[in-house]
């Protein structure tokens, strides 16, 4: 059976007290949940340590948002996969959409990036999305295909049990509109089978959604046979929202 996950983005936001608040709070309110279901805190990187520290006793994990494509080096600023592992993250995002479109992150950083965190103990969750003119122009699932295709070209046979696919339609993220959970439901059914193209072991790969993800759309879209979860912007700053949510998986 494929894992079922929900992971909190908090993208630039929270500091020591906000982390500690929301982390208390949550740890009480999820305390109940389904085991099978994993949930990952993804803060942004000074906070790391702190939320690995907070979320011991629970079953919550945690994710770093970003990585440097090197290993190590004269890299000033930027922070490797092993020294994320290191301060507890076990889950990394890669190519994330505002990565990609603010940052400039092609596909070669994309994949690079791919490579570093699976050369860790961490897991990957990787991001890939069409925006709206792609999507009005009927290419969104080629779009898609092709995003996975180049960002997990680097992934061996034995390294598919550490990769969950985030399909986060850009034109969704932080706008607070949503993929019907139809439209979800066909791109998720479509990237299993890019999946299964590029090598990895049929329906082993979990492929959650993102994009305006809130408590009144969370169920519907988790009902969805190929749908194995939700990575989860805005409202996983609100401990109250992002329960009800990780409740709905
Ligand atoms: C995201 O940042 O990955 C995201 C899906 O954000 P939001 O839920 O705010 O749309």
């Amino acid at each position: 059976m494929r894992q079922r996950l929900v992971a909190a983005n908090w993208k630039m936001h929270g500091d020591r007290a906000f982390a500690r608040q929301l982390m208390g709070q949550l740890k009480t309110s999820l305390s109940a949940l389904d085991k099978e279901a994993q949930v990952v805190i993804i803060p942004p990187a000074q906070l790391l340590a702190d939320v690995s520290d907070l979320a011991k006793g629970s079953s919550i994990e945690v994710g770093a948002q970003n990585l440097a494509q090197w290993e190590s080096g004269a890299f000033t600023g930027e922070i490797s996969a092993e020294m994320l592992a290191d301060v507890g993250a076990r889950y990394a995002l890669v190519g994330h959409s505002e990565r990609r479109s603010l940052f400039a992150e092609n596909d070669d950083v994309v994949a690079a990036k791919v490579a570093r965190v699976l050369a860790t103990e961490m897991k990957v969750i990787f991001c890939c999305g069409e925006s709206l003119a792609q999507r009005e122009s009927g290419s969104a699932q080629a779009v898609v295909d092709a995003q996975l295709a180049a960002g997990l070209r680097e992934v061996s046979s034995g390294q598919w049990g550490k990769v969950i696919v985030a399909y986060e339609p850009v034109w969704a993220i932080g706008t607070g509109k949503t993929a019907s959970p139809e439209d979800a439901q066909e791109i998720h059914a479509g990237i299993r089978v890019a999946l299964k193209r590029l090598g990895a072991p049929e329906d082993d790969v979990p492929v959650i959604y993102g994009g305006s993800v809130k408590e009144s759309n969370a169920r519907e879209l988790f009902a969805q046979p190929d749908v194995d979860g939700g990575l989860v912007g805005g409202a996983s700053l609100d401990a109250q929202a992002f329960a009800a949510i990780c409740r709905a998986v």
